[in-house]
């Protein structure tokens, strides 16, 4: 991509809407604008990013057997009214009519919606275990809406369901999604800590949120310090024996603000961390509620009669570009972790005009676009300090520099975002770096 044509209207003040860092460098760096309160437009260095965490919740859950589908954003009324929640969901709930005044409303989470469509469908045994998910916008008409993609009003939610037999496959269910999480997180360069949260009126302990560390959080959580560290973190090998993982983390304090327990908090001493969260993740056994509301019953071996077993798991993949910033950025700007970053490298010609430096340009643009590398080439007229300003804000990992002095020398100057580092090497030897 060329900057000279891309969308990407960079600010240089700091916008004075936007209370936390996150939200001051999406807007900065001309990832998204406001619609109104809590709703976003994604421009197109935002929805690249919105595209890439979305991209890993997908394979993650794919890897686990759940398999995707797409539900609506709106829903009839009558469907809530079935399972009870369409009045007890209160002014949260977007409520619309339609034009033969049905009650009709934009969908808050699916429980409903794939609770119905599974039990239309399941007859037998045969037909469980079942793991449904989708990556779908939601409304919830927050009390508070704030932090730009954080806490919206509209937001992007992969949400999964798990339809199973008894309380044992449930629970297997559960802990593949648990494991799946760990490796999401882990691979846009997270640390989520698996967290005991509230469980509501089911009680039992398969109720986790995934929580990330950052000043900026909503609510105070603690855990022991180990679930931060690498040097634990990598002693376990998430490939192992599920309920080997799961418990190596569980048995581990780590609790939500509401299930915090301050004896065991005194026990821990020194291994006690208490700090602010993000949640970015929440899993969830919920057993019959709404099986039994959209009787999704199945006939068992010996014909008898089987109640689905369900869980649901969501992840707020639009708040993760927001939670990302907030683990991820310095002085200067965001700093993305490869995994999920717009472009993998900025490519500066600091000399638009000059045909050496443009020859030199181009020629590693098309290099780098044939080895298949997602290049952002700043061929704009404009003065140097801006240019490297802009690339420092957008934060893609690697920066080439290519002006005068180093073409006459035969080289370019290859920046790490994240660490400063600078080397001046051929532009092979970039390539090379880029393709490793
Ligand atoms: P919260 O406690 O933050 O209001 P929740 O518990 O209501 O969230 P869930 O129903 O568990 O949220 O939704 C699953 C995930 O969706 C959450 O873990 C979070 O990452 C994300 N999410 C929930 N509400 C919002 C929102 N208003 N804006 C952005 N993401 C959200
Ligand atoms: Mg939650």
């Amino acid at each position: 991509m060329r900057l000279s044509r891309f969308f990407m209207p960079t600010i240089k003040e700091t916008p004075s809407e936007a209370q936390i860092v996150s939200h001051r460098l999406m807007l900065r760096a001309g990832m998204i604008r406001q619609s109104s309160a809590g709703i976003y437009s994604w421009l197109p260095l935002g929805l690249r990013v919105l595209r890439k965490i979305e991209q890993i919740v997908r394979e993650e859950q794919d890897a686990i057997g759940a398999q995707e589908m797409l539900m609506p954003t709106i829903q009839p009324a009558d469907l809530w009214r079935k399972s009870e929640r369409y009045d007890a969901y209160g002014p949260e709930m977007l409520r619309i009519t339609d034009r033969h005044d049905r009650d009709m409303l934009y969908g808050p989470t699916n429980e409903e919606q794939v609770t119905e469509i599974f039990a239309d469908a399941a007859k037998s045994y045969r037909d469980l275990p079942k793991m449904l998910y989708h990556i779908q916008w939601k409304f919830r008409d927050e009390v508070r809406p704030r932090f730009g993609v954080m806490r919206g009003r509209e937001f992007f939610m992969k949400d999964a369901y798990s339809f199973d037999l008894d309380f044992e496959g449930a629970k297997r269910s559960y802990n593949k999604q648990f494991v799946a999480y760990l490796k999401t997180f882990k691979r846009m360069g997270l640390t989520a800590i698996p967290m005991k949260a509230d469980s509501g009126p089911i009680g039992g302990d398969m109720s986790h949120e995934f929580v990330i560390l950052a000043d900026t959080g909503e609510s105070e959580v603690g855990c022991h310090r180990d679930l931060l560290e690498n040097e634990w973190l990598n002693t376990i090998d998430l490939e192992g024996d599920l309920q080997v993982v799961v418990d190596s983390f569980t048995d581990k304090y780590a609790a939500t603000d509401d299930e915090r327990d301050l004896d065991i908090e005194g026990s821990l001493g020194d291994d006690l961390v208490v700090a602010r969260g993000i949640e970015v993740g929440h899993i969830f056994f919920f057993g019959t509620k709404y099986s039994k509301a959209f009787n999704a019953v199945v006939t068992g071996p010996g014909g008898d009669e089987i109640t689905a077993e369900m869980g649901s798991y969501g992840i707020g993949v639009s708040r993760l570009v927001g939670g990302i910033i907030e683990a991820s950025h310095d002085d200067d700007g965001i700093i993305w972790p490869e995994s999920v970053a717009p472009f993998k490298v900025g490519l500066i010609n600091l000399k638009v005009g000059d045909d050496e430096c443009d020859k030199a340009c181009e020629d590693l643009y098309r290099q780098l676009q044939d080895a298949g590398i997602e290049v952002l080439l700043d061929d704009r007229d404009a003065r140097a300090g801006a240019k490297f300003a802009d690339m420092d804000l957008i934060g893609l990992p690697w920066q080439v520099v290519i002006g005068p002095k180093a073409v006459e020398a035969g080289v370019v100057e290859f920046k790490n975002r994240a660490s400063g580092d600078r080397q001046e090497i051929s532009a092979e030897a970039a390539i090379a770096q880029l393709t490793a």
